[in-house]
C-alpha cells in the first residue's frame, strides 16, 4: 500500500497511469488496493457551470457560427455577431391555459415567461419557454461586470435557462477546458511550471469532488465564484497554463476511494491549517495541516507565546517569500473602532474595549474564537471568517495574528501582527511557487500539501 502514496515520490519520471510506482505491475496492484480501479476508457467528463443566476437579461457577441437550440430542440444555426437574450413577461395575464395551470405540468408556461432571442438589430432570432441553448459559439459577454472580458471565452454549450422566474446562464465545457480557465483565474499564470501543474491537479480534483454536492437542486454542478472555484471564461489565446493543463490532463488526487477536497489558499504563513478546525466536522486527514517547510520540528502554534515568536519572526519556511507581501503584515484598530463594529455585529450596546484577546487557534495559529472584554463584560465571537470581517474593513487578510496593546494619542489601540492569506486549508500557493522554485516536482509538491493521498490518472 505504502508504495502507492503520493507521499513516497520517485524522482525522474513516472510510468504513464500511475505516478510515483517504478513497475507497471505494481501500478496494476496498486490500482486494486489503493483506489477504485478507474474505469479503462474513461473519458474526460463534462462540467456544468452556472455563470449567473437572477438575471433578466444578456448580451453577448459570438466569436465563431454557434447552433442553436430551442427548448432542447435544433433551430439551426447562429452567425457570428451580437445578441441579446431577455425574459419577456406576458402581455396579458392568463396566457397560459386553464389546464396547463391546473395541471402545473409546466410552470413557466404556466407563468408565461419566456426567453426571447434578439439579433444585433433588435429582431426576434428565436423563442423557447425554457431554455436557449447555443453550442460552440464562444460567447464573449458584453457588459459591466469586471469578469467579463474581451480575451476570455465561454466554450461548449451555453445554456440559457428560466429558472427560478428569472434567468440563469449555464456554460457546460469539458473538465480539462474548465480547469485552463480556473488555473488563470486563481493562480498567477507567471508561477514555475510544477507549481502550476500541482495547481491544475488541485483544481481538478476539487472540480470532480465538489460538483455532485455544492449545488445540489441547481441546474449547475459548479458556481463560478469563490464559493467553487473562480472561473470567468478560457483564455482566447495560448497561455502559460496550458502546458501545465496538458502535462497533467485527466490527473486526480485520491484519498480512500474517493477524489479528495483539494483546496487551497494565497499563503498559509507558514503552516497549513487543519479542515477539522476551519470547518467543523470535516475531518480529512490529508488536510490536517502541516509546517510549510523541510524542517522536522513543528511548532505549536496553539500556543500564545509560540505563536507570538512566529508571526513576529521571518521561519524559513516555504511561502516566505510572497510576492504579494501576504506572508507577515501588520493592521491596527483603535479600542473605539471596535467597540463600534462589536455593536453593529451584535445588535447591541457593549460599552468600552478594555481588551483583545484570542481563546482558540488551529494547528496553524489561525483565530477561530475571539474574546473582547469591555466594561459591560466578555463578548466571544467565534468563525475565522466572522473574526476576520470584525476586525478589519476590508477583512484581514487571515486570522492567524498576535494582538499588541498600545495607547495611542486617541485612545487605546489594538495592533494585530499577522501572517498568510485566506483560509490556509490545503495547497499554499505561494509555498508552491516556492518549492517548483527550489527544484521540487509537482507530484512533491502535492505530496506536501495532501499528506497520504495518491495521484492516479483517470481518463
Ligand atoms: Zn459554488
Ligand atoms: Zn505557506
Amino acid at each position: 500500500m505504502a508504495t502507492c502514496r503520493v507521499g513516497t515520490p520517485l524522482r525522474g519520471g513516472g510510468p504513464s497511469r500511475v505516478y510515483f510506482l517504478p513497475v507497471a505491475g505494481i501500478a496494476l496492484l496498486a490500482l486494486a488496493q489503493c483506489a477504485p480501479a478507474p474505469r479503462s476508457g474513461e473519458r474526460e467528463p463534462l462540467i456544468s457551470v452556472g455563470l449567473v443566476t437572477g438575471a433578466q437579461s444578456s448580451s453577448f457577441r459570438l466569436t465563431k457560427p454557434a447552433t442553436l437550440l430551442l427548448d432542447g430542440e435544433a433551430a439551426g444555426s447562429l452567425s457570428e455577431g451580437t445578441y441579446r437574450i431577455r425574459l419577456e413577461k406576458p402581455l396579458h395575464r392568463g396566457t397560459a391555459s386553464r389546464e396547463e395551470i391546473s395541471s402545473g405540468r409546466n410552470a413557466s408556461t404556466a407563468s408565461g415567461l419566456r426567453l426571447v432571442l434578439l439579433d444585433e438589430r433588435g429582431r426576434k432570432a428565436g423563442e423557447a419557454q425554457q431554455a436557449i441553448s447555443l453550442r460552440n459559439g464562444d460567447l464573449v459577454f458584453l457588459g459591466r461586470s469586471g469578469r467579463r472580458r474581451q480575451d476570455r471565452v465561454y466554450p461548449g454549450r451555453v445554456d440559457f435557462l428560466l429558472w427560478r422566474g428569472q434567468m440563469a446562464i449555464v456554460n457546460r465545457l469539458p473538465l480539462e477546458e474548465y480547469v485552463r480557465g480556473v488555473l488563470l483565474a486563481e493562480i498567477s499564470p507567471k508561477s514555475p511550471q510544477e507549481a502550476l501543474r500541482a495547481q491544475a491537479i488541485a483544481v481538478r480534483s476539487m472540480a470532480l469532488s465538489q460538483r455532485r454536492q455544492a449545488h445540489a437542486g441547481a441546474p449547475f454542478e459548479l458556481c463560478a465564484d469563490w464559493h467553487c472555484q473562480v472561473y470567468a471564461g478560457v483564455p482566447v489565446d495560448k497561455s502559460p497554463v496550458d502546458e501545465a493543463v496538458k502535462t497533467t490532463r485527466g490527473m486526480v488526487l485520491y484519498s480512500g476511494g474517493t477524489v479528495i477536497q483539494a483546496l487551497y489558499s494565497a499563503n498559509c504563513g507558514g503552516h497549513t491549517e487543519s479542515a477539522a478546525r476551519a470547518w467543523r466536522g470535516s475531518r480529512l486527514d490529508y488536510l490536517r495541516g502541516v509546517l510549510d517547510g523541510p524542517q522536522d520540528v513543528d511548532p505549536d502554534l496553539t500556543k500564545e507565546r509560540i505563536l507570538e515568536q512566529w508571526v513576529l519572526g521571518k521561519p524559513d519556511v516555504f511561502c516566505k517569500d510572497s510576492p504579494r507581501g501576504h506572508f507577515r503584515w501588520t493592521r491596527v484598530i483603535k479600542a473605539s473602532v471596535l467597540k463600534t463594529r462589536l455593536e453593529r455585529m451584535l445588535g447591541r450596546t457593549v460599552g468600552d474595549v478594555l481588551e483583545l484577546a484570542v481563546l482558540r487557534r488551529g494547528v496553524s495559529g489561525r483565530a477561530f474564537r475571539i474574546q473582547i472584554t469591555t466594561t459591560e463584560g466578555n463578548f466571544q465571537v467565534d468563525g475565522e471568517l466572522r473574526i476576520r470581517h470584525l476586525l478589519a474593513q476590508p477583512a484581514l487578510p487571515s486570522s492567524c495574528f498576535a494582538v499588541e496593546v498600545r495607547e495611542g494619542g486617541a485612545g487605546r489601540e489594538f495592533v494585530l501582527h499577522g501572517a498568510g492569506f485566506g483560509h490556509g486549508v490545503g495547497l499554499c500557493q505561494d509555498g508552491a511557487a516556492a518549492m517548483a522554485k527550489r527544484g521540487y516536482r509537482y507530484w512533491e509538491i502535492l505530496a506536501h500539501y495532501y499528506p497520504g493521498t495518491r495521484l492516479l490518472q483517470i481518463y
